[in-house]
């Protein structure tokens, strides 16, 4: 059986693994201590913090029928969340979300996702695959240059500008994924011990450098205490991303406080997350690259927009590719 390696235990990552695990030997090398990448939750304490992705839609048919044994199993839910746009400073819009289309999460946070994935996969944790090199086979080696085992075929499931300082220069897609541009995004968490109700769930807020803020425990009805999840805006992020984390939460702190009446002060947890690579704008690429005579691929949601289904649908399309070859 021909052995594929897998980098990277995203979402792209773990639907490419799952279409090729009765057809290969597959080994998913992942550098964190846990599955779904961006897709990723915060705990401190009792508070639960979704401090990647939010939330999730499924438009196509082929996503929908993945998920549906995930809402039978009550990995992921319906967030039925009090929903405002927030423009300048007023609410210009609110309703409540419903089922048509829905906004999934997952249960009991949105890590329960890429678990779920993970499950019956040989997934390598804390394991960084730091060098790839062509031989006979594909050799990777970890950054202390070790060996970490040899391939037929290597996929890359991480972002472009992570992807470039690995792969080889015989791989012809090389010199393009430069020009693929991810986009920062910046995640301040605020835990307060009481319940506090802001008369809203989730906000999509323009005219700040904010540009999302969720009660992120009314997601979960078992919660007594209050996680609130403010995203910065991405341009924001982007001309901030190397500041002083201290100073970017002070000021998203105020951006916060001038918008809603939350009082950062009193917060019994502040956390922050600095994202380099959090999304990207709607691409019209191809869903994935896949070199045959090489048997090299690259998969991920930068290929299709910053999206859980477009991570789905570039590893899960990758896959079917690799099969027919
Ligand atoms: C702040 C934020 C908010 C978002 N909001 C939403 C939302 O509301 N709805 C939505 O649908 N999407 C949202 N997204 C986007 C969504 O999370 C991504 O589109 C999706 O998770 C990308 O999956 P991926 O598999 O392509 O990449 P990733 O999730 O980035 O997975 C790549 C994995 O590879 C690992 N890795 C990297 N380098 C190496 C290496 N050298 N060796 C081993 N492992 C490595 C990483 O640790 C990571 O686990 C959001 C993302 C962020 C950051």
């Amino acid at each position: 059986m021909d052995k594929v390696a897998v980098i990277g235990a995203g979402i792209s990552g773990l639907a490419l693994a799952n279409k090729l695990k009765n057809h290969f030997e597959v080994v998913v090398f992942e550098k964190s201590r846990g599955y779904g990448g961006r897709v990723a939750t915060r705990r401190f304490g009792e508070f639960i913090f979704d401090h990647g992705a939010q939330f999730f839609k499924a438009k196509t048919e082929e996503f929908k029928n993945y998920i549906n044994p995930m809402i039978d199993q009550n990995i992921i839910d319906v967030w039925k969340a009090r929903f405002v746009e927030i423009d300048n400073g007023k609410i210009t819009n609110d309703r409540v979300w419903g089922e048509d289309p829905s906004n999934y999460v997952g249960i009991p946070s949105m890590n329960a996702i890429g678990k779920y994935m993970a499950d019956g996969l040989n997934v390598r944790l804390s394991e960084k695959v730091a060098n790839v090199l062509k031989g006979n086979k594909w050799q990777l080696y970890d950054e202390a240059n070790n060996n970490i085992g040899e391939f037929d075929w290597v996929v890359s499931a991480i972002p472009p500008k992570q992807a470039i300082d690995m792969i080889p220069d015989v791989v012809y897609l090389y010199s393009e994924i430069s020009r693929y541009e991810m986009l920062a995004c910046y995640s301040l968490m605020l835990g307060y011990e009481e319940k506090i109700d802001i008369g809203f769930d989730a906000a999509l807020i323009k005219g700040a450098d904010i540009s999302w803020l969720s009660v992120n425990s009314s997601k979960y009805s078992s919660v007594n205490n209050t996680a609130f999840l403010i995203h910065s805006t991405n341009k924001w992020a982007s001309q901030n991303i190397d500041n002083d984390r201290d100073w970017v939460k002070g000021y998203l702190c105020n951006e916060l406080s001038n918008l809603v009446p939350i009082k950062t002060e009193n917060a019994n947890y502040i956390g922050l997350q600095g994202w380099r690579y959090a999304n990207i704008k709607k691409q019209n690429n191809p869903e994935f690259f896949l070199d045959r005579d090489n048997k090299f691929g690259l998969c991920g949601d930068w290929f299709i927009q910053g999206r859980i289904e477009a991570a789905y649908l570039s590893g899960s399309h990758l896959g079917d590719h690799i099969l027919i070859s």
